[in-house]
């Protein structure tokens, strides 16, 4: 059994790195023969055993088609899946099971409420306000359904810390405001949005929100009932699990009174020539066979961070966070983007003089594996003025050694290049 156990914490509640890095056979690997350091969660985390293990087990000895089969094995697989469902909405403080639908992935979740709960609302003239750190894919779902209406797609801007301007924000939302959308946390800033009272200004307003909580719901812990949002996604791979996997929360009345998406079996409630019913909430919007092992398995996901602990999680990496800090500010000519009050994982930055792609490459033969390029935040690089910049960000498993490698490697870089 590789599930970390309450005696692998120390005492002082912080978290044992050796213990959790003992649990992703990845990190044992090597890269142009050095040791890897994994400095790019923001985009994908890695896979600690159990995870690993649920999948093969699953394949190994559980797997059939679910829901339709009356054999043993099928309702096995239902229940291995439909209890993933149940683990969501706890790991979430979700009301009702039926809150969760199984997507994708975080993008999959949000052109699901752009075409099945907004594109309906949308008029000629009507706006969908989001922020100026959005990825894309909380900005393009949204420009596809308004393109289809005449409506628009309005930035609310961000502060020269890298924050986002609050009353600029509460300004922006105005009668024509059909939702708000943004992130909980900057995947290029790694600003950590006051969510809450972003979600009370819409409200207080009557206008919908949806929460992209994709670099939000593996670093600190996330609870629905107090955010009050309507809607909310992430994606599992962030969140340690199997890629594949998408999470969409959403208030039942709302999801109740959207039509389907997607049409297909599973979706349904009696399909004939005449006329076809739906299924409820939550199959609604399951149309075909899901990623069944992906969502048996990210039950092991959220038990992986639930038995670390998201608190534990977040001291971690809010010290490594700061170590990084210290430790990038004395390379030369290094510039850290935004500096906002909290801050999660992520770091992007830029090198006087030096390219972000040659940075990466570099970086890469010392076995340091960063992001280089746009993020997926082109708008956020066209406001501060940049084509590209270098992004690391920390995982669970990261180490301060990790990042006194990240910091010598760049001064070698600059010594070399400038
Ligand atoms: N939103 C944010 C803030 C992200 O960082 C990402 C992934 N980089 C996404 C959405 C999209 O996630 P996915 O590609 O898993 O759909």
């Amino acid at each position: 059994m590789n599930a970390l156990q309450p005696a692998a914490i120390a005492t002082t509640g912080s978290l044992d790195v050796e213990a959790v890095r003992a649990q992703f056979p990845i990190l044992a690997t090597r890269v142009h023969g050095r040791p890897l350091v994994y400095l790019d969660s923001a985009a994908s985390a890695q896979k600690p055993q159990r995870v690993i293990d649920a999948l093969t087990r699953f394949y190994e000895r559980d797997y059939a088609n679910i829901h339709r089969g009356v054999y043993e094995l099928s309702q096995r697989a239902s229940e291995l899946h439909d209890r993933t469902r149940r683990r969501v909405q706890a790991f979430l403080g979700a009301a009702d099971w039926r809150e969760i639908v199984f997507v994708r992935n975080a993008t999959e979740g949000i052109n699901l409420v752009a075409y099945a709960f907004l594109l309906p609302r949308l008029a000629a003239g009507d706006e969908i306000l989001v922020t100026e750190m959005e990825h894309h894919a909380n900005i393009v779902p949204w420009q596809l359904v308004a393109s289809r209406t005449g409506a628009r797609v309005v930035p609310a801007p961000i502060t020269p810390t890298g924050e986002v301007d609050l009353d600029a924000f509460a300004e922006r939302i105005g009668p024509r405001t059909k939702l708000v959308a943004f992130t909980w946390v900057s995947n290029v800033l790694g600003t950590v949005n006051p969510v809450a009272d972003m979600v009370a200004l819409a409200r207080r307003r009557g206008v919908p929100v949806l929460v992209d909580a994709a670099q939000a719901v593996q670093h600190f812990p996330v609870d629905l009932r107090a955010l009050d949002a309507d809607f909310l996604v992430f994606s599992m791979h962030k969140l340690y699990g199997p890629s594949g996997v998408g999470v969409l929360w959403g208030r039942a009345e709302l999801l109740e009174a959207m039509p389907p998406w997607q049409g297909g079996g599973d979706m349904i409630e009696r399909v004939s020539f005449a006329g076809t019913t739906f299924n409820d909430i939550p199959f609604r919007f399951e149309a075909g066979t899901p990623d069944i092992a992906g969502i048996v398995a990210s039950a092991e996901a959220i038990g992986f961070v639930e038995d670390l602990g998201l608190e534990a999680i977040a001291r971690h990496e809010g010290e490594l966070l700061a170590h990084a800090e210290a430790a990038l500010a004395g390379v030369p000519g290094l510039r850290i983007l935004g500096s906002p009050r909290r801050r999660a994982s992520v770091l992007a930055f830029t090198i006087d003089g030096v390219h972000p792609q040659d940075i990466g490459m570099l970086l890469d033969l010392d076995g340091i594996a960063i992001r280089t390029g746009h993020h997926c935040a082109m708008p956020l690089h066209a406001r501060l003025g940049l084509a590209a910049s270098a992004r690391m960000s920390i995982g669970v498993y990261n180490t301060h050694a990790e990042i006194d490698a990240l910091a010598t490697s760049l001064r070698r870089i600059v010594g070399m290049l400038r």
